[in-house]
């Protein structure tokens, strides 16, 4: 009996571990024909100021689809396209694309939008990528001023002279530099101060909590307060409601937001449309007077 249970255990377990196995090998295989069979597609999603009250900036979001047409999500395909180094070019397609669509959205809406790009950091480390983050901003003639480069804070914790002299690139070519998921990993303040960053993206675990209802408040406003005794402007990521609005704007009414309550990111057409209709006010977040 006790043996029949243990078998069918493990052929549950070994059914699930293939089952596992057959979808790493199908996502290997598409990120092999990924660029040139043209399956990836990046999405954007608005980042609004509450002092503005209108979109100041957009970050690009990375699909993949499947030869069924659906799109399968990043938190599925990145860790593998990391691991296996097609992280590189993928980035890289990713990166030299949004800068293409944020040159058109400058002419068509607005000059001062800015694009903000997830930079994983064998991506960032990479020798060749000082070349391709120039080539991406000359090619689309776009200012460095108006490229916002994402990274995690796991980063941070390689202070070797390598990382440190890739920050200064960064920082002397003109863009800016967002630490992603802030409050998740582990850095230290010391970290903080040692690299030229421009922003810090509040990880929406502390703005929407799984948990429901409360917002962490005490967490949200320490990250404010320390970044603005740091001089860094702040993201606040995954606001859903008004009422997390809220309350961060009684927080601080200089940050910026970005969440459901804006919008979820959208395909380029539909990026294009919300454009077009924001050029009224936008309601949710004006204060409305
Ligand atoms: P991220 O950079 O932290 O991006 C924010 C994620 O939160 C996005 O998930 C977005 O759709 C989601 N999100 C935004 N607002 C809300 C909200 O109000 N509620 C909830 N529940 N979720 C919200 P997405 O697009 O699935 O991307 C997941 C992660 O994949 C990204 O997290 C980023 O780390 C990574 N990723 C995406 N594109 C790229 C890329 O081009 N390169 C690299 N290296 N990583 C990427
Ligand atoms: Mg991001
Ligand atoms: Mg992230
Ligand atoms: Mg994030």
């Amino acid at each position: 009996r006790a043996k029949d249970e243990g078998r069918s255990r493990f052929s549950a377990y070994s059914s699930e571990h293939s089952r596992l196995i057959q979808r790493r090998l199908k996502i290997e295989a598409l990120l092999r024909r990924a660029i040139d069979d043209e399956l990836l597609e990046v999405h954007y999603q608005p980042i609004v100021s509450l002092a503005q009250g209108k979109t100041v900036g957009i970050e690009a979001l990375l699909r993949l689809r499947d030869d069924q047409g659906e799109l399968i999500s990043p938190a599925d395909f990145i860790p593998v396209a990391e691991e296996t180094g097609r992280i590189i070019e993928i980035g890289e397609w990713c990166l030299r694309q949004s800068c293409l669509q944020l040159a058109n959205w400058h002419r068509r809406f607005d000059p001062e939008l800015y694009l903000s790009v997830n930079v994983s950091t064998r991506q960032f480390q990479a020798h060749s990528f000082n070349n391709t983050l120039e080539g991406a901003i000359h090619d689309a003639q776009i200012r460095p001023q108006h490229l916002m480069i994402e990274i995690t804070e796991s980063l941070l914790l390689h202070d070797n002279q390598n990382n440190l002299d890739r920050f200064e690139q960064l920082k002397s070519l003109g863009c800016q530099i967002a630490i992603d998921d802030f409050g998740t990993g582990y850095s230290a303040l010391s970290y903080l101060m040692k690299f030229p960053l421009s922003v810090l993206k509040i990880d929406r675990s502390f703005i929407s909590p799984d948990t429901e209802e409360n917002f962490e408040q005490g967490i949200v406003e320490a990250i404010i307060q320390m970044s603005q005794s740091m001089n860094l402007k702040v993201i606040a990521e995954g606001v859903e409601t008004q009422q997390q609005l809220e309350m961060l704007r009684q927080l601080s009414s200089d940050i910026a937001i970005q969440g459901y309550l804006i919008s979820k990111p959208l395909p380029v057409d539909e990026m294009s449309q919300f454009f077009e209709s924001s050029r009224q006010a936008d309601t949710r977040v004006s204060s409305g007077q």
